[in-house]
């Protein structure tokens, strides 16, 4: 019988924790840009209206529903 075996790369050793998460310390989310209301002071995302009042470009242009609204 004829044995059709094929062979790969095999680790010579494991990797150690300390290895393992050294090369894991660039694997991270990065946090994205972020820019501050200039009427509330909340965080936004860059061209984007203000989702808590609606402002964007010092303009109103969202109906923001407010708690006493509903
Ligand atoms: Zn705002």
């Amino acid at each position: 019988m004829k044995l059709n075996l094929q062979l790969f790369a095999v680790p010579f050793r494991r990797t150690s924790k300390t290895k393992k998460r050294m090369r894991r310390t660039h694997l991270k989310k990065e946090v994205g840009a972020i820019t501050i209301c200039p009427k509330c002071g909340e965080a936004l995302r860059p061209h984007r209206a203000c989702a808590k009042c609606g402002y964007y470009k010092n303009e109103d242009v969202l109906h923001v529903v407010k708690d006493d609204e509903k």
